[in-house]
């Protein structure tokens, strides 16, 4: 399951921050989800909040997921016009083409932090 891997992922980070004691504590992580990227944000929200109770990591508690949809675009290459696409329409709204660059819609990162600043905060 991918969504599993993922929030492995989004928790080894969070820890590292907490390690480098860049944090204390975090008490919300905001993610970014891309509308293409095939992740089911229940799915990912449930992974996430079973492996923080079963590993149990200091400061990371109470730490809440919060998970933002970014919808896809594309830039038509043909006549410049930016277009909302999804999985089955990858075309040009304007011109009808389908020559896109896609500039949004795979995102899968940590957008946003919040909680205690730790001391390694101060020193930079
Ligand atoms: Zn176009």
């Amino acid at each position: 399951m991918h969504e599993v891997s993922l929030a492995m992922g989004i928790i080894e980070c969070l820890n590292a921050l907490i390690k480098n004691q860049q944090m204390r504590s975090i008490e919300k992580v905001t993610v970014q989800i891309g509308e293409l990227s095939n992740v089911m944000p229940e799915a990912l929200l449930f992974a996430f909040e079973a492996m923080l109770q079963s590993q149990s990591i200091n400061g990371l508690k109470n730490c809440q997921m919060t998970i933002q949809r970014v919808s896809a675009k594309a830039v038509c290459r043909q006549c410049h016009q930016t277009s909302a696409i999804t999985h089955e329409r990858k075309r040009c709204l304007y011109c009808k083409g389908n020559d896109l660059e896609i500039i949004s819609g795979y995102e899968l990162q940590i957008s946003e932090v919040e909680g205690e600043e730790g001391d390694a905060r101060d020193t930079y």
